[in-house]
């Protein structure tokens, strides 16, 4: 096996590896919308299942907050 091959094999690898990863955390977290306190703005967020609580800076003012 040449190195370039050996290079993309392990470049595979990795993606596969990145893909399936994705693939759980999308199965295993809810998605909260929300709005922010400060200036109102809707952010979405990625919560694990079961998550009520979540910590987030808002996407426009940066405003650290807690969804209710
Ligand atoms: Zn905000």
């Amino acid at each position: 096996m040449s190195k370039q091959a050996m290079r993309e094999e392990a470049e595979r690898l990795i993606r596969e590896t990145m893909e399936k990863k994705a693939l759980v955390v999308k199965q295993g977290n809810t998605r909260i919308e929300t709005t922010c306190g400060k200036c109102g703005a809707p952010n979405r967020l990625q919560a694990e299942k079961g998550t009520t609580r979540v910590k987030f800076a808002c996407k426009q003012c940066g405003h650290k907050q807690e969804t209710l």
